[in-house]
């Protein structure tokens, strides 16, 4: 069985968000008040979200990423994870996380079958950091990635999106990490979503990111599966790797193989695209009901998002609400 969407496309890759809330408050992510808070009646309970992703996967979604919010602030996110890693037919389950509760939780994450870690971190500098994020403490999320390493939750993708003068002279500082650690480093072009304002005097554009890795390093493209979002490069002599996600300049809605379900029961076939399906009557039902809306949510997957100035102009969710 398989899910393939109207233009061929073979959708094997679930993004679901266990929660809308946030120990951090990153100023491109989330007003400085979070998001307006819902209730538990509002967010799914975990038993409806693993209904969501066994039915998932019985149709041919191989790979689930679970996501926030920040997934490790919801009580019962580790257990959810040991639960989702015995679904026949799941081959790689992985977790996206600010990092800042990962130094009491990696041990627990790796015995639940997590295969990998995506660990979001936009500056190396705790002033810096603090100031992104509104307060974060960069200390605990370099002892989270260090606890991380050690219980073997091994390679660790960092998330990096460059914003203009406010992190983008860590270009540098970032790619030698590369080089001290086995981590692969994705700078990310920053969305225009969310609270901003400034979005177009903070944008970079990932050839800039890579032009100026070039003028430093002798950066080898990588092979990766078509799917994988980030264009990967070895760098001469690095333990680790470097990457552009170019989510905004140069999109790759051609190789999207993923849906989105939120911590609410919204399935989107499309980050920002219209046509969202609300799985909650479909839980109510059994689970070929659920199954079907799956179906159907898949068929509704547009070709591309729209052109980035709609994107602009129509976007102002917060993306701890969908889970990137
Ligand atoms: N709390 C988790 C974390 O920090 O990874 C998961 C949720 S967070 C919303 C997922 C990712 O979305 C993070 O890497 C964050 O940097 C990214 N993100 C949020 N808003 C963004 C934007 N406007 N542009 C680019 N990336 C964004």
């Amino acid at each position: 069985m398989g899910l393939t969407d109207p233009f061929g496309r073979r959708i094997n890759y679930l993004r679901l968000s266990v929660t809308d809330r946030c120990n951090f408050r990153c100023r491109y992510c989330m007003p400085a008040a979070g998001v307006p808070k819902l209730t538990h009646n509002d967010i799914l309970r975990f038993e409806d979200l693993y209904r969501i992703a066994r039915e998932a996967v019985s149709l041919g979604i191989e790979k689930v990423r679970i996501t926030g919010g920040e997934p490790l602030v919801r009580k019962g996110t580790v257990e959810f994870l040991a639960r989702l890693s015995q679904i026949d037919g799941l081959k790689e389950l992985t977790l996206t996380t600010n990092g800042s509760l990962l130094c009491d939780t990696a041990a627990q994450l790796r015995c639940a079958g997590v295969t990998r870690l995506n660990v979001s971190l936009d500056s190396l500098r705790p002033q810096t950091f603090a100031t992104i994020t509104r307060g974060g403490d960069l200390s605990t999320v370099l002892d989270g990635l260090r606890a991380a390493e050690e219980v073997g939750l091994v390679p660790i993708k960092i998330n990096t999106v460059v914003m203009r003068n406010v992190n983008d002279d860590e270009v540098f500082d970032f790619a030698e990490l590369s080089f001290r650690k086995p981590y692969s480093v994705r700078f990310i072009e920053l969305m225009p979503t969310g609270p901003q304002t400034d979005w177009r005097d903070r944008f970079v554009n990932g050839h800039e990111i890579l032009n100026l890795l070039a003028r430093r390093y002798t950066l080898t493209a990588l092979p990766g599966p078509p799917s994988v979002a980030a264009k990967t490069f070895s760098l001469k002599g690095a333990l680790g790797t470097v990457g552009v996600i170019a989510a905004v300049s140069d999109h790759f809605c051609g190789e999207c193989n993923r849906i989105r379900v939120t911590a609410t029961g919204i399935a989107k076939p499309c980050l920002f695209a219209a046509g969202n399906t609300d799985l909650k009557p479909y839980l109510l039902a059994g689970d070929a009901g659920l199954r079907s809306a799956l179906q159907a949510l898949v068929s509704e997957k547009p070709l591309r998002h729209p052109p980035l100035d709609r994107i602009v102009a129509i976007n102002s969710f917060a993306m701890a609400r969908i889970g990137g």
